[in-house]
């Protein structure tokens, strides 16, 4: 579902242009995002983005990254609960 909805943002934004670095044309392709919370690290893979062939730089669109860092967010608080919650009992 998710990834469907990602998938249509990505295709509107083809032909980003070029990339800030070395001014190569990006190409459409995926990335991974990283997050990191208190000793809790998610690496989300396969996100669409234009890529730069040349030295690698990434641009996801924003109306997908920030959805997903929500997400990201929400499943700290998550786990930093269940953690608390699991030291408590044990
Ligand atoms: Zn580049």
């Amino acid at each position: 579902m998710i990834y469907a909805d990602t998938r249509e943002l990505a295709d509107e934004s083809t032909g980003h242009g070029q990339c800030p670095n070395c001014e190569e044309e990006m190409v459409h392709s995926t990335s991974a995002l990283q997050f990191a919370r208190q000793g809790i690290a998610f690496n989300l893979a396969g996100v669409p983005a234009e890529v730069c062939p040349e030295c690698g730089e990434a641009y996801i669109d924003p109306r997908l990254a920030r959805p997903l860092w929500d997400c990201a967010m929400s499943a700290f608080q998550e786990i930093i609960s269940l953690k608390a919650r699991a030291s408590a009992t044990l």
